[in-house]
């Protein structure tokens, strides 16, 4: 039996996150497979002030979070 090899053009998927630091206003960005989720903890780069994540657009409110309100 003829081994089936793999025809396709494959790619990996990743997102592009742009952050923007609450306190310095630099932002930066990090491409990763990885999901970023809201309240995880990040260092900016530039000032190093750490805060917690959200995402920009509050897109990503869930619901449990409207119904504490
Ligand atoms: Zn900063």
């Amino acid at each position: 039996m003829e081994k089936y090899v793999e025809k396709y053009h494959e790619f990996p998927s990743e997102k592009i996150y742009h952050f923007v630091c609450g306190e310095c206003k630099n932002w930066w960005s990090h491409a990763t497979d990885m999901v970023y989720r809201r309240g995880q903890n990040m260092s900016c780069p530039h000032c190093g002030e750490k805060r917690g994540i959200v995402k920009k657009n509050g897109d990503e409110n869930p619901r449990w979070e409207r119904d504490v309100t």
